[in-house]
């Protein structure tokens, strides 16, 4: 049984902005047993994706739950109890799989307060249409921020980054190979060599983000994974628009003034509105109060394994240089990743898959099979 707060499948992308594609190909971001639709392109939109985790769910007959806000997982009689507001659940296992981007992160700057122009964070951007003509600050360079930049300028609009911390970009392709391709094959390196390896290439295909003002950071992508938790840029054509001019790139906001921003360097510059690409948290600590199970900020310390509360496990909070759609579908037996090798739950970790699930998969691939006829997904 599947709880759900919204009132549909897929939520989470239905919320994101429209111009959004995966940034992972789609031979590696389907969900078990059934690939994505043959005739959808390499990166699939939001909306192709929304439709294929509608047809997922109606294919196997998913026994979701809508409507149904999880306010607290507490020990209980048979294990654990779930509360929402309307129901309580017994249960002996559960999965808590409410997303990396659950809470956006909405940062506060002396000043913002007075500032007389429109300030939202991401996840209340749909599109450019209504910035057409205006002066943008997009505030985060991550793989939102980025792609919101060429929105902006692609209606008319004039966006300007702002860039706080020093990053790695990454292409989406290198000689037509999808960047999560090259991941995969070296997903067994350690991530020093791994971007030792890839140094030159990046250089050849990214080129010196110093020239435009960005700072680099002093370790490479892989490393970046590994140590910061956080995807680097992956360039859909942002540094063209930066190199270009059509988008400007600045420092850290320091404070907001009645008509625009002044940066930690001192530099002011005027905008007509504020977008906050400034992230998301996954927040477990909200209904979780099982503080051994994640960390100060409430990120799961462990995920796609049993978690250090027997019959508690995360799963979907992986942030890998494979992908993370592709990590929460690998199936049970994949081998367990560094971090869970060495996560909470040890030597005794476990896939959050349950016990003779394996066995289970003859019915469902007789499922997908007759699912992939249906014309919504499927090969
Ligand atoms: C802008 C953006 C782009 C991304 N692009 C890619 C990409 O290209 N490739 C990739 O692999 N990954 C990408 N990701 C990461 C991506 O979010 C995950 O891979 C994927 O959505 C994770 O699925 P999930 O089911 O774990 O979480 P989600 O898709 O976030 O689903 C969580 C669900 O839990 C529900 N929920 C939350 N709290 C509660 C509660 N208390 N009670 C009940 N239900 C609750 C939510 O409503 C939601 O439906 C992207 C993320 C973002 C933010």
């Amino acid at each position: 049984m599947i709880l759900e707060q919204a009132d549909t499948v897929g939520s989470t992308w239905r919320r994101h902005y429209d111009r959004l594609h995966l940034h992972t190909d789609k031979g590696h971001s389907a969900l078990p047993f059934v690939p994505l639709p043959k005739g959808s392109p390499r990166y699939v939109s939001r909306d192709e994706l929304v439709n294929y985790l509608d047809a997922y769910a109606r294919g196997f007959a998913l026994d979701i739950r809508l409507e149904q806000r999880v306010t607290s997982i507490e020990r209980g009689e048979a294990g654990w109890r779930v509360r929402t507001p309307v129901d309580a659940f017994e249960t002996t296992h559960v999965v808590v799989a409410t997303g990396n981007a659950r809470i956006p992160v909405v940062p506060t700057w002396p000043g913002v307060d007075d500032f007389r122009g429109r300030v939202e964070h991401c996840s209340d951007y749909r599109n450019g249409r209504e910035y057409a003509g205006q002066r943008v600050l997009v505030v985060g360079f991550g793989n939102s921020g980025g792609e919101i930049a060429i929105d902006l300028h692609e209606h008319g609009a004039h966006p300007a980054l702002s860039v706080r911390s020093a990053v790695n970009v990454i292409p989406k392709e290198v000689l037509g190979l999808p960047i999560l391709t090259i991941g995969i094959a070296q997903r067994r390196l350690p991530s020093a060599v791994a971007d030792a390896m890839n140094a030159p290439v990046l250089r050849m295909t990214v080129g010196d983000i110093t020239k435009v003002g960005l700072r680099k950071l002093p370790y490479g992508p892989a490393t970046q994974i590994e140590k910061d938790k956080h995807i680097p840029l992956i360039d859909i054509g942002t540094m063209k628009l930066i190199r270009s001019g059509d988008v400007t790139v600045h420092g850290g906001v320091e404070r907001f003034t009645t008509d625009g921003v002044v940066f930690d360097d001192g530099a002011t510059a005027q905008f007509d509105a504020v977008i906050l690409a400034t992230g998301y948290r996954p927040r477990v600590d909200e209904f979780v109060p099982d503080p051994a199970t994640y960390d100060a900020a409430g990120t799961p310390l462990t995920t796609g394994v049993e978690s250090a509360a027997p019959g508690l496990y995360y799963c979907g909070f992986h942030v890998s240089p494979t992908g993370m759609l592709r990590r929460s579908a690998s199936r049970p037996g994949a081998s367990p990743t560094p971090s869970q090798r060495s996560g909470a739950a040890g030597s005794r970790a476990r896939q959050y898959w349950p016990s003779g699930s394996s066995a289970r998969f003859a019915s469902l691939t007789a499922t997908r099979r007759s699912f992939s006829e249906c014309g919504e997904c499927g090969e």
